[in-house]
């Protein structure tokens, strides 16, 4: 099986003054082997990141789905992968809540990534009121279906992200069962869209993990990392949640 694998996404947090904070993460991973670490900075911080960093993975928070052209403030795949990205985050329920993405939107990026060799992220999960109305898992299983684009080596370079979006910045998380039900099901979807290299497609848990419940959220079978907002923003706290991945 492959290493836990957790990631930072800074959302639209850090200027150059929190280089230091991933120069930090980079040195706390080279004696934290057992998981595999990566971060999200804005797209302003790409380059100067991976400078940083020599060992963890740099991605980016969004791309285009067109290789180039007429549209102003859009990064394609290309630049960010030119700027240092090995990865990029797609679908995060803030993109489709704050753009109107789809999931038309975000398999068309998925491709745009894929195509030029970046791996990708991306990102399910249901509404308070789509849990309360029962209708979670069908909700993520039907955005995951919509949402993947086709890959030939899906195992190495597709990873799972699933975000409650209730859970995201409120320090609410699903119990662990109801973790276990979702991840569950995605493994199940996965191996109907990808077959069998679906196995090594890595299932991440994002929403609320912190330091004191990382050990506990990464023990969930199915859960193969996390994807962490606010806790990412400090080497410390986000070096505490590495460390309970071990
Ligand atoms: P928080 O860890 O701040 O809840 O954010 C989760 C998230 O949205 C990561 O993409």
């Amino acid at each position: 099986a492959k290493r836990p694998y957790i990631v930072g996404n800074w959302k639209m947090h850090g200027t150059r003054s929190m280089l230091s904070e991933a120069r930090a993460i980079d040195r706390a991973a080279e004696r934290l082997i057992k998981a595999e670490v990566a971060l999200a900075p804005p797209a302003t911080l790409l380059h100067a990141t991976r400078k940083e960093a020599d060992l963890i993975g740099v991605g980016a928070q969004d791309c285009h789905t067109a290789e180039g052209g007429a549209h102003t403030g859009d990064i394609s795949a290309a630049m960010i992968k030119d700027a240092g990205a090995g990865f990029v985050i797609l679908g995060h329920s803030e993109r489709r809540a704050d753009h109107g993405e789809t999931n038309e939107d975000v398999k068309a990026k998925g491709q745009a990534a894929l195509s030029v060799g970046l791996n990708i992220i991306v990102c399910v999960g249901e509404t308070e009121q789509q849990r309360d109305a029962g209708t979670a898992l069908s909700v993520v299983t039907e955005q995951l279906a919509a949402s993947l684009p086709e890959c030939a080596d899906a195992g190495d370079r597709v990873t799972v992200a699933y975000e409650p979006v209730w859970a995201i910045g409120t320090g609410r998380t699903p119990t662990v069962e109801e973790i276990g039900a979702i991840h569950a099901a995605i493994r199940a979807s996965l191996l109907e869209i990808y077959g069998e290299a679906a196995q090594e497609v890595r299932i991440l848990y994002g929403g609320s993990v912190k330091p004191d419940n990382a050990s506990e959220l990464l023990s969930i079978p199915e859960v193969g990392g996390a994807l962490v907002g606010g806790a990412s923003l400090s080497a410390d706290s986000f070096v505490g949640i590495v460390a309970a991945a071990m």
